[in-house]
C-alpha cells in the first residue's frame, strides 16, 4: 500500500494547443492534418537562407481570444524570440517562441471538483511554432522525419503549480479542451496531437509550504494518459521517498501499454537555449482597438451560459452543463427556443433523442437535417397532448428527419395522433377493466399502484394512441366509484 495520506501531490500542466489557422505561424504553408509527409514545407518552414518569416495575424487573434477567455492580462508590446537547440525535427535549428515574454499573463480556468468549482491559476499563455514529427515505428533501421507540422501555430497554456490530484488534472484538461473548441481556436483532437499535455508533478508532506522536486512527463496525448501518468508518478515518488530515496529532477515519458513512466533525461545538464529576439521579425504592438474587436467577437463562455440556462430558463444544473458541453449543442438549443418557451422540454429532447440520433448517425448536431422550428413543432405536438413523448421520439422523429415532413403530417400519416375523444377511450378503459377483474378487486382493496397496469393495458388496446392523462382520469373515476 502506498501511504498517500501523509503526502500532497502538486501538479502544473503545460498544454500545447494547435491553432485552427489554415496556414502556419510564419508562412503560407497549409496546416492540413494527414497530408503526404514533407509536402507542406516551403523554404520558410525549412529555414533556408534568404527567407523571411511573416506573422500570421489570425494566429495572434486566436491567442488573444484564449487569453481573454481565461481572464488573462494581455501584453500589448510583443516580440518573438529564437530558442536555439538541435533536434532532427527542428529544421531551422531554433524554435520561434514567446517563451520568455508571453502575450497573456495570469488568468485562470474554472474546474469542477467534488468540493465545488475552483479557479486553477494560470501562469501564462504564449505563442510559439510547432516542431516536425519524428516517426520511430515506420522503419526498422531509421527514424523518419515529417516536417509538415513544423511551423504550425501553437499556444502554450501554462498553469501555476495549482492542481493537487490526478483527478483535478483530468478535470482541467477536459475544461481546456472544451474551452478551445468552444471559442474555435483549436479542434482539441488529442489523438491527432492538436492538443498535447506535459505534466509537472511533485510531492510534499501535507502542510509543507515549499514545493518538492518535480519531474516533467512529456507529450501526453489523451486525457486518460494525463491522469494515468500522474497517478503513476505520485505513487512512484511516494514509494521512493518512503524507502529513503530522493526524487530526481527528470524529464520522463509515458508508456501507455503499461501505464508507467520512464526517465528520458536528467535535468542536471540544463539546456542553454540562448534566447534572443528574432531579428527577422519586427516586434508587434497590439492596439486597444484590435483587442476590443477580438473581445467583441468572443462568444458567451460555457460557464456563463450554463448559469443563464439555470436562472433564466429554469434548467437543472446537470442539463444546463450538458447543453454547454459543446458549442454546437448550445447553439442549437438557442435556435430552438426562438420558437418555443418549453425550455425544459427542449433540453430533454436535445440531451435525449436528438443526442442519440446524432451519435447513431455519427455526425455532429451542427449538421443534423432538422430545422429548429420543426423540432419546436414536434415538441408542441407532445405538449398539446396530441402524441406522447415516447411515440414522438421513437417513431415520429426518425420519419420527420428522413422524409423532411412536418411532425403533424407524419403523426397523421402513421395514425399516431392520440385519441382524447372520450367515447372511444371509454370503450378501451371498460375493456381493460373487464379483462382484469382480479386486479380491479385488489385495487379496490387499496393496491393503488395497479393504476399503472391499467393504463398500460389501455395503451396496448389503443396501440399507443390513448392519451395517458385522460385515460388515468377515466380509470380513476371508474375505479373509485
Ligand atoms: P521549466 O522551466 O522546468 O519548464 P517552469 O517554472 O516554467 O519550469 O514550470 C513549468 C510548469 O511546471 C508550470 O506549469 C509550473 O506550474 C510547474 N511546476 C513548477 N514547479 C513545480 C513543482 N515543484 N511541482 C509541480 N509543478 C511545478
Ligand atoms: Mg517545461
Amino acid at each position: 500500500m502506498v501511504p498517500h495520506e501523509k503526502y500532497e501531490a502538486v501538479i502544473g500542466l503545460e498544454v500545447h494547443a494547435q491553432l485552427l489557422t489554415d496556414s502556419k505561424l510564419f508562412c503560407g504553408d497549409s496546416t492540413a492534418f494527414g497530408a503526404l509527409p514533407n509536402t507542406h514545407i516551403s523554404p520558410v518552414t525549412m529555414g533556408h537562407p534568404g527567407t523571411l518569416p511573416k506573422t500570421n495575424k489570425k494566429a495572434v487573434e486566436y491567442a488573444i481570444r484564449m487569453g481573454l477567455a481565461c481572464n488573462c492580462e494581455i501584453e500589448k508590446d510583443n516580440y518573438f524570440a529564437r530558442k536555439n537547440y538541435f533536434y532532427p525535427d527542428l529544421p531551422k535549428g531554433y524554435q520561434i517562441s514567446q517563451h520568455t515574454t508571453p502575450m497573456c499573463k495570469g488568468g485562470h480556468i474554472v474546474i469542477k471538483t467534488t468540493a465545488g468549482e475552483r479557479n486553477v491559476q494560470l501562469n501564462r499563455i504564449h505563442m510559439e511554432e510547432d516542431a516536425g514529427k519524428s516517426i520511430h515505428d515506420m522503419d526498422d533501421n531509421f527514424t523518419c522525419i515529417d516536417l509538415n507540422r513544423a511551423g504550425t501555430a501553437l499556444v502554450e497554456i501554462v498553469t501555476e503549480p495549482d492542481l493537487f490530484s490526478a483527478e483535478e488534472a483530468w478535470q482541467y484538461v477536459t475544461e481546456v479542451r472544451k474551452l478551445v473548441r468552444w471559442i474555435g481556436i483549436c479542434d482539441g483532437n488529442m489523438e491527432e496531437g492538436s492538443l498535447r499535455c506535459d505534466a509537472n508533478v511533485s510531492i510534499r508532506l501535507k502542510g509543507e509550504k515549499e514545493l518538492g522536486t518535480k519531474v516533467e512527463v512529456k507529450n501526453l496525448n489523451s486525457i486518460r494518459n494525463v491522469k494515468k501518468a500522474i497517478e503513476y508518478e505520485i505513487d512512484r515518488m511516494i514509494q521512493l521517498v518512503e524507502s529513503g530515496g530522493k526524487v530526481q529532477q527528470q524529464t520522463r515519458s509515458f508508456d501507455a501499454s503499461t501505464d508507467t513512466t520512464f526517465s528520458i533525461r536528467d535535468k542536471e545538464e540544463a539546456n542553454d537555449y540562448r534566447y534572443f529576439p528574432d531579428p527577422d521579425l519586427a516586434p508587434f504592438h497590439l492596439t486597444d482597438e484590435f483587442i476590443n474587436q477580438v473581445k467583441a467577437a468572443l462568444p458567451s463562455l460555457p460557464n456563463e451560459l450554463a448559469l443563464k440556462y439555470q436562472t433564466q430558463y429554469g434548467l437543472s444544473e446537470y442539463n444546463a452543463t450538458q447543453l454547454c458541453d459543446e458549442k454546437a449543442t448550445a447553439d442549437y438549443f438557442e435556435s430552438v427556443i426562438i420558437h418555443t418557451t418549453q425550455y425544459k422540454a427542449v433540453a430533454n429532447w436535445l440531451l435525449g433523442p436528438i443526442r442519440q440520433y446524432v451519435n447513431e448517425a455519427g455526425t455532429g448536431i451542427q449538421t443534423i437535417p432538422l430545422q429548429a422550428a420543426v423540432l419546436a413543432d414536434l415538441i408542441k405536438l407532445v405538449e398539446d397532448g396530441k402524441v406522447n413523448f415516447s411515440v414522438a421520439s421513437s417513431r415520429i422523429l426518425p420519419v420527420v428527419i428522413a422524409e423532411n415532413q412536418s411532425p403533424l403530417s407524419v403523426a397523421e400519416k402513421l395514425n399516431l395522433i392520440q385519441v382524447s375523444d372520450t367515447d372511444e377511450l371509454e370503450t378501451w378503459v371498460a375493456g381493460a377493466l373487464e379483462a382484469m377483474p382480479d386486479k380491479v378487486a385488489e385495487y379496490k382493496k387499496g393496491k393503488k399502484g395497479l393504476i399503472g397496469l391499467f393504463v398500460g393495458e389501455v395503451k396496448k388496446r389503443s396501440q399507443g394512441k390513448a392519451d395517458p392523462k385522460i385515460v388515468t382520469q377515466l380509470l380513476e373515476q371508474k375505479l373509485n366509484k
